[in-house]
């Protein structure tokens, strides 16, 4: 789960983590008197949407008085913004943060996330800030630092150290630098965090290490733990057929392309994405319906896949092992009956009583075209697909 950046600022600063001192707003007035209450000399307006580059693309105004916060963030709100994370059509900004503006002597970057390979936290700096690190990793490897934490031991001064004399900093800098990635690091661990990235940190005229942005992600499966967390969830920012699909406990994410997969088992959805791809299509969606694919499952799913204006074609790919291939045929049947069926819909059976199945496909008379193996599926429906269009 994502939260805004005000959010992830408020839970470390929760922590000890520097942060300059700000306020949410919804509207334009709250705008004024929270600027008002921070007082100047210098604003900056920030719109709080789940995405970066917000800088390059208008989302973060600097301001030199109170009339102006008012006015950037008249500006801001309800605007479409666009950035490099947000995909064509932007993301509506709904609330903007008023923050003190801060004194800037460099800017530099702080990730901290789980390594999967190596089963550690890794802390990541660089001397890079406000770049796009992804681009930093590519072209420029050795500007990245790197620690890996031991989970028995936790982290220890003197990796908080290394990693301060890596950024170039010296004396009172180190120190401080030293109490930020201590207390990210407490805030990380305590709060189930997956993800917190620090982008810029930056180092003040007066040696202070501070937060200018902050990203944070959970892990979900920990979110049980810290219903605090959990309301800061804004649902406005998530996929909105991604939350109906929660709520059936449907494993959905959209995806970009134009041919709806349900599959069951999530390893045989990502081979059945894999080879729509390998076929020449393109997956408009990863759906898991899980063991128990009963016929209200199988609707769900299909009003969900078809809900997605992009879905030119259906590929269901189930392996019948705890379910029987003849139940998943009548729920298919069922559900193709009922949500009127207009795209072409290509089946894939295997396992207990296929055959049962596939009879039944075919007693329907409906437009179903059955398929004997994962590569005849792919083919055909990336064929019905382009017939089609
Ligand atoms: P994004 O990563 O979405 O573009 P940031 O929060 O990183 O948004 O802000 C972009 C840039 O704006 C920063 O790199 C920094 O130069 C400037 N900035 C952000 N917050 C402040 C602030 N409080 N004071 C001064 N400059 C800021
Ligand atoms: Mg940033």
């Amino acid at each position: 789960m994502n939260i805004h950046e005000y959010q992830a600022k408020g839970l470390l600063a929760r922590y000890g983590v520097a942060v300059p001192r700000g306020g949410v707003a919804y509207t334009p007035q709250e705008a004024e008197t929270v600027a008002h209450e921070l007082g100047g000399p210098v604003w900056v307006v920030k719109a709080q949407i789940h995405a970066g580059g917000r800088g390059k693309g208008g989302g973060v105004k600097v301001v030199k008085s109170e009339k102006d916060v008012k006015d950037a963030a008249k500006n801001m709100l309800g605007m479409q913004l666009v950035t490099h994370q947000t995909g064509p059509e932007g993301k509506e900004v709904k609330r903007v943060y008023i923050e003190e503006g801060c004194d800037i002597a460099r800017e530099l970057y702080l990730g901290m996330l789980i390594d999967r390979a190596k089963g550690r936290l890794t802390i990541m700096a660089s001397t890079e800030g406000g770049m796009d690190i992804e681009e930093v990793a590519a072209k420029t490897p050795e500007k990245i630092h790197k620690v890996w934490i031991d989970p028995a031991t936790g982290i220890q001064p003197y990796h908080a150290r290394n990693l301060a004399f890596s950024l170039g900093l010296r004396d009172k800098q180190v120190s401080s630098a030293q109490k930020f990635i201590l207390s990210m690091y407490k805030a990380f661990t305590e709060l189930d965090a997956s993800l917190v990235e620090i982008n810029p940190l930056v180092v003040t005229g007066t040696g202070d290490v501070v937060a200018l942005d902050a990203k944070m992600n959970f892990d979900d499966n920990a979110l049980f733990r810290h219903r605090d967390i959990e309301e800061l969830r804004d649902e406005h920012e998530e996929d909105p057929s991604e939350i109906e699909a929660a709520r059936h406990n449907l494993n959905y994410i959209k995806l970009d392309g134009s041919v709806g997969c349900m599959v069951n088992g999530a390893g045989l959805a990502m081979a059945t994405m894999d080879i729509i791809k390998l076929h020449g299509g393109d997956p408009a969606n990863f759906l898991d319906v899980g063991g128990g694919a009963t016929r209200e499952r199988v609707t769900t799913a299909f009003k969900l896949i078809l809900s997605d204006p992009n879905v030119e074609g259906i590929l269901v790919n189930i392996f019948g092992g705890i379910m029987r291939c003849d139940v998943i045929a009548e729920g298919v049947v069922a559900a193709a009956r009922e949500v009127s069926l207009n795209v072409p819909l290509v089946v894939r059976l295997e396992g207990t009583n296929v055959d049962l199945g596939k009879e039944i496909l075919e007693r329907s008379k409906l437009l179903i075209e059955s398929a004997d193996n994962l590569g005849d599926a792919a083919e055909k429906i990336v064929r019905a697909v382009k017939e089609a269009s």
